[in-house]
Order: C-alpha cells, then structure tokens, then sequence
C-alpha cells in the first residue's frame, strides 16, 4: 500500500507557513514504513529538532482506479480517521529553500500514525466531518471538512490522473492551522467528531 499526502489544503494553515493558496492539489507520498497503527509509541527522530504535529483526515480506498472523475470518486473510498502527518519542520525549511524533494521531512519512519477507521455508512453527516487534536489535554487543532480548498472528491479526481488507486491505499487530507511542535512525554489524541480515534505518546 501507499500513502499519499495532500499539503496546503486549509488556507488557514497555509498561511501560518506563509505559503500562497494553491491552484492544484499538492501532494506528497510516505513509504509503509511511515504507518503507527494501534496508539503504538511515536518516536522523535535523530534528525530534527523541531518535529510538528499536523492531524488530518484520511481516507481509505476500497478499489483500484486510474482517472477517476470527481463525480464518481466517492465510491473509492469507504472509511475515514484522523492520522498525524508528522513533519520536521526545520529539515522541511531547509528542502525548501535548497528546492529539494521533501522525504527527509516527511516520510521518515513513524511519520503516520493513524486511528482506528470509521466506515463511511456510519457517518452522520458526509459533507461536514469534523476533527480535533488534543496534546495533553488541550485542544491543539480543530476544523472540518468544508474548510478544505480541495474536497474528497477533487483530491481522488486529481491523484488519480498520476497515480493509480489501489484498495488499502491512504490518503491524508490535509491539516487546518494550529500545527506545533511535539516533545517526549507529549500525549496525542485524535477525535473524529466527538468521538477518540487513536491516542498514544511521543518518546
Ligand atoms: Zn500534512
């Protein structure tokens, strides 16, 4: 499986790293190595200091596709969490500004915990999921689906257009503002709506 990531997709977040609005989607990809199921530890890496957490929604694709039109891409995914697209914020700057691909910062190991799913069915309302994070306690991030600038379904129409689809790929959605950075001792909690999705501790 893959897993694919969609960055600047809030336009609040985006401009709390000064990035402009994108026109496209932009995306990334983090190896299967990146995944932390099952509230299992997440591990500072050597090789930053400035580790951010970023929660967002991901989606679970439940069959193949290749050009998928936006009308029709809500039938290739069929479950939803909330996940960390963990990033080294300072190696990430670095990339930046030497203009170089972004995996140091993106796809290292452990990079993507994620929660436990919730199958689309059992979804109260499709069109406005809401998500939160807490760090200890207190709420660290908050938003819901309609803030995106790219929705579900433009997401799936434009990967796809690249990339082929397959069941069991995820992909990461984007994050609204408020990402920060994480320390040993930290404890993450996910919520999709009101309900804990994953919750584990950063060592
Ligand atoms: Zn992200």
């Amino acid at each position: 499986m893959k897993i694919i990531c969609i960055g600047r997709n809030y336009a609040e977040h985006a401009k709390e790293l000064n990035n402009p609005l994108p026109k496209e989607p932009v995306f990334f990809m983090k190896p299967d190595t990146a995944l932390i199921k099952d509230n299992g530890d997440f591990y500072l890496p050597d090789h930053s200091n400035d580790v951010h957490h970023e929660i967002e929604l991901v989606l679970r694709i439940c069959k193949a596709g290749k050009h998928i039109q936006s009308e029709f891409a809500h039938k290739y995914w069929d479950a939803v969490t909330v996940g960390i697209d963990f990033t080294a914020r300072d190696v990430q700057q670095q990339l930046k500004e030497k203009g170089l691909p972004w995996e140091l910062a993106k796809a290292f190991d452990g990079s993507a915990p994620i929660g436990s799913f919730v199958a689309k069915s059992e979804l109260a309302d499709l069109n406005k999921i809401e998500f939160s994070l807490l760090v200890n306690g207190n709420l660290r991030q908050k938003s819901d689906s309609t803030e995106m600038i790219f929705s579900f379904d433009q997401i799936i129409a434009y990967v796809s257009r690249f990339i082929t689809l397959k069941t069991g790929d995820l992909i990461f959605t984007g994050t609204p503002a408020g990402v920060d950075a994480v320390k040993a001792g930290d404890e993450l909690e996910g919520f999709l709506g009101g309900e804990s999705r994953f919750r584990f501790q950063v060592k």
